[in-house]
Order: C-alpha cells, then sequence, then structure tokens
C-alpha cells in the first residue's frame, strides 16, 4: 500500500462512547487543551471480566465524566499506557482509584513520569530553561515558559505507586488475543506500541500518527542525544508488520498505509535536515533563531516552544552528528554553522 486510507472515512465517536473498529477493539476520543485538540484512546476486550484501557486521558473539562459513562459499560480490567505523556498517562491514578484497574507500562516511562513530577536532577522546568537559554532562546520568550511552573505535574497530578513493567518484544495476552509490545525511542525513552498479529491491528500511541509528525525531542539530562535517530530507527520497525496493517494512532484517524507513512516521515525529516544546513550555510544559527525555518506555522505559545525547542536540538544533534554541522559556544550560547 503505496498511500495512506481512513477506513472509517470521517466518522469519529462521539464524546462519552466507544466506536466499535474490530472485533473486541473500540475507540474513545476525549478533548485536550492544546492546538492539539484531542487524544484517541482505546478498549481491548479483555475475557468476560471487562476491558483494557490503552492511554487515560488527561484531567480537563469533561473527560472523567465520560470516562464514568464508559466504565458503566465497559468496566475496565487494566490500563495500559504507552508513554510518559500527561494525556496518555494523565488520568491513570484517577481510573486505578475509581476502578481498580491497575497500571502496565514500561519501566523508562515509569521512572522518566516520577523524574519530571518530583524534578529529579535535570527533569525540572528550571533545567528545561537552561538548556534553551543555551540555545538561544530569548529572556521574554523563557520568562514566559518559567511562568509555567512544572506544567507537568499538573497533567499528572498522581502517579500509581505500583505498577507492571511492559518489555520490549512481550506478549501481552488480553482476552483472546496476544498483543507484542514494540518499544521505540526518540519522541520519548521507552514508548510501547503494542501489535495484535491475529486482528491485525498496531496501536501505535505517539510512533506512528497519520498527519502530523511525532515530536523528537532532546531534554536537559541529555542535552546531546541524537533522538532524530533514535525516532528515524524506531518507526523502520513499522516497515516489518503487514503492509495492511490498521494503525490506530493517538492523534488523527485510524489509517491503513503504514509503510508510505514511514516513508513520508523518513522524507520529511531529511527535507527538514536540508533546509536547516542550508540556513546554516548562509549564517551561523541557534536553535530558536532555527525555529521559523523548521516550522512553518505560528509557534510562540508556551506549550508549542517547549516541543519545538525541543525538536530544533534533535535536529542540529543529528546534523552534528553526522558531521554536516559544527556547534560553535559564545556567551554561553551554541550557534551552528554548516
Ligand atoms: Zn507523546
Amino acid at each position: 500500500m503505496s498511500f495512506i486510507q481512513y477506513p472509517y472515512g470521517d466518522t469519529l465517536p462521539q464524546p462519552g462512547t466507544a466506536m466499535a473498529l474490530v472485533p473486541g477493539v473500540r475507540w474513545i476520543r476525549m478533548p485536550l487543551p492544546y492546538a492539539l485538540n484531542h487524544i484517541n484512546l482505546w478498549l481491548i476486550e479483555d475475557g468476560a471480566e471487562g476491558w483494557c484501557a490503552v492511554d487515560t486521558g488527561m484531567d480537563m473539562g469533561d473527560v472523567k465524566q465520560h470516562w464514568q459513562t464508559l466504565t458503566a459499560h465497559y468496566p475496565l480490567t487494566r490500563q495500559i499506557v504507552t508513554h510518559y505523556h500527561p494525556d496518555h498517562l494523565g488520568l491513570a491514578a484517577w481510573l486505578l482509584e475509581q476502578t481498580g484497574a491497575p497500571l502496565a507500562m514500561t519501566q523508562a516511562e515509569y521512572l522518566t513520569a516520577q523524574a519530571f513530577a518530583n524534578e529529579i536532577g535535570n527533569y525540572s522546568p528550571q533545567a528545561t530553561g537552561e538548556l534553551f537559554r543555551r540555545h538561544g532562546l530569548s529572556a521574554e520568550r523563557l520568562a514566559t515558559l518559567a511562568q509555567r511552573g512544572n506544567a507537568y505535574r499538573r497533567g499528572v497530578p498522581q502517579i500509581p505507586v505500583t505498577y507492571t513493567i511492559l518489555r520490549e518484544g512481550e506478549q501481552v495476552r488480553i482476552g483472546a488475543h496476544h498483543w507484542r509490545v514494540i518499544t521505540g525511542n526518540g519522541h520519548c525513552p521507552e514508548h510501547a506500541a503494542l501489535y495484535c498479529a491475529a486482528l491485525g491491528v498496531l496501536i501505535g500511541g505517539d510512533m506512528m500518527l497519520p498527519s502530523i509528525s511525532t515530536n523528537v525531542a532532546v531534554f536537559a539530562p541529555n542535552p546531546d542525544e541524537d533522538s532524530l535517530s533514535d525516532f528515524l530507527a524506531s518507526i523502520r520497525r513499522f516497515d516489518e508488520l503487514p503492509a495492511d496493517t490498521l494503525a490506530l494512532p493517538s492523534h488523527g484517524r485510524p489509517f491503513r498505509g503504514i509503510h508510505a507513512r514511514v516513508a513520508a516521515l523518513e522524507q520529511h525529516h531529511a527535507d527538514r535536515c536540508a533546509d536547516l544546513v542550508a540556513a546554516c550555510r548562509t549564517q551561523p544559527h541557534t536553535a530558536a533563531s532555527l525555529l521559523p525555518i523548521l516550522f512553518q506555522r505560528d509557534i510562540t505559545d508556551p506549550h508549542q516552544t517547549f516541543f519545538a525547542m525541543s525538536e530544533a536540538i534533535a535536529h542540529l544533534n543529528y546534523l552534528e552528528q553526522r558531521g554536516e554541522v559544527r556547534r560553535n559556544e559564545e556567551d554561553g550560547v551554541l550557534r551552528y554553522r554548516a
């Protein structure tokens, strides 16, 4: 399949309802308070006792109320969370308290959640600010970012204190089927996607999105990390799955055409890298001064600035590793030349 198809067209699940996709798999859509205004969650039939939730949503608006309506029809047996981000992990502790459904996630994601929530080491807003300052973000934009405080802890006010560890390659039995854990990185340290060969379904989380490109991130504890290489290597693993696999993404609509999507994402990042190298050939640039070149849209709100800076640094680290740009530090600010 060389293009992307949306087998359910424009049909979306109504708020507080779950839409049947393939036998034993349901689609839920919850609101988000960002430019990206929704997240998809999934229910997998887990035998006679109930349903396994994949991801949980954020504590905002009617999300808890929607969950209460849903769990009246779909009692939860357990929760699998793909990664630590607030829209995925946010309500896990609340759902555990409400339903008793225990949490499963990879260890690196769980520990990263704890580190950001508790500001351990450089997993703190101050360290992130310092990283962005070193990469040329203006004092004004740094101040706006700092005003957010610990946005992570607001999004994930509580984290379950026990959980089951999911591991790469593990076959998780959920009801009638096995789902294979496919870990990936670059977006986050150990994202878990789930693949069911019997159903031909991939729950891709944030690693396989149909229309927007996944944020590729560098954070203050690993400032020189080549996250873009990690991300590209991770998505290439989806090429090994059958071409007609139904992909269930965290944002956007269920689709077929993962191979076409992997190719498009590779091209997207190759094009962005070429743009950055061209810009760094004409004059030295910081990550911050490259933002208008990397993103041809408005990214001035603090939430988007955070992801955009992180992504710009990831691209520069990737290019530096390949010898395509060189860094020079002057007055505590990193500038790059091609
Ligand atoms: Zn994410």
